[in-house]
């Protein structure tokens, strides 16, 4: 059976590593790092994600920033407090959580965040550049780069593999693509209108499955050996859980464990590694922006 790559403890190494850089850069210029939430809306899964985000940057010693926008606030508003975060030398990095409310543009919004504090990588400027040849995004998105920090942190060759993504949004699988493509893998993209997606999928040495599509990914899928991320966070009914569901990948695990050699577990693979490379993200920009290193 498949070796766990335990996202959960590589995350929380991640974390230490951060920490005691944070404690070195304060110890040694009394810079303190900051990162700024705005939050539009009260939708709860978002009211989630902030505030875990919030407790893991008092965890590794960054100051946190929120501003909660009511469900109704204009563009106009959202962009002025985009506007002064991007002023405020006390912020080294501003996100918008997403989904925005339907009647605002994001692009526009997101366009407004300062490139040099665009921690989620989202502008279309660092997309951009993310897609070019020899050309260098200041930040690259949290779950793709979470992605691509277990398959180096288990020592997994991506140079001249076959590689296959399974969905192709602008938050996970197509920036995740295309840093497989950077370090030279070959990359299918695997999207709801693909014919054959499991022959295509069958040829993969890596396989990166971000579908949101419970058990999509059968055993049947993989080729022998293959590696798998499972991004996927998927609810389905249990009965036995209190809370009524439990949360799965998009890949049968089980059935994945006889084929992969090695995968990750759905929750403790990707998930945990979202947060930390938002605070990796967070450290690089200070560290650029008062040029440490
Ligand atoms: P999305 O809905 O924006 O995109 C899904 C993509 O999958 C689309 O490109 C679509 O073409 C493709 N797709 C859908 N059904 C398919 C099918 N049957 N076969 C092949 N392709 C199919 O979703 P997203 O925001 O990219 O998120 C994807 C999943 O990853 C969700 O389950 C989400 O909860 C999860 N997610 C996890 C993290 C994390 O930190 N681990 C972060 C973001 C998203």
């Amino acid at each position: 059976s498949s070796k766990l790559i335990d996202g959960k403890s590589i995350a929380k190494k991640v974390r230490e590593e951060i920490s005691s850089e944070i404690m070195k850069i304060k110890d040694s210029t009394g810079i303190v790092p900051g990162l700024a939430v705005i939050l539009v809306g009260s939708r709860k899964d978002s009211q989630t994600y902030v505030r875990n985000k919030k407790n893991a940057c008092e965890d590794v010693g960054i100051a946190s920033y929120e501003v909660n926008l009511s469900e109704d606030c204009t563009e106009e508003e959202v962009i002025n407090h985009i506007s002064v975060f991007n002023d405020n030398s006390a912020v080294h990095g501003i996100l918008v959580q997403l989904p925005l409310p339907r009647h605002m543009n994001e692009e526009k919004i997101l366009n407004a965040v300062s490139i040099e504090k665009d921690v989620d990588g989202f502008h279309p400027l660092n997309i951009g550049r993310l897609a070019m040849q020899g050309r260098d995004p200041l930040f690259v998105p949290c779950t793709p780069k979470g992605c691509m920090e277990l398959l180096r942190r288990y020592d997994i060759e991506i140079k001249g593999k076959r590689a296959v993504v399974i969905g192709r949004s602008n938050i996970v699988g197509m920036p995740t693509a295309l840093l497989l493509q950077r370090e030279n893998a070959t990359v299918s993209i695997v999207h709801s209108y693909t014919k054959n997606p499991e022959e295509i999928t069958r040829q993969a040495d890596i396989v990166i499955s971000a579908a949101g599509v419970a058990n999509l990914v059968r055993g049947s899928w993989l080729k022998s050996g293959a590696v798998v991320i499972d991004v996927g966070i998927n609810p389905v009914d249990d009965a036995n859980n209190p809370r009524g569901y439990r949360l799965v990948g998009d890949v049968c695990f089980e059935e994945a464990c006889n084929v992969a050699s090695a995968i990750t577990p759905v929750p403790g693979g990707v998930g945990p590694m979202t947060i930390a490379m938002l605070l990796s993200n967070t450290l690089s920009s200070v560290k650029r922006i008062h040029s440490l290193n």
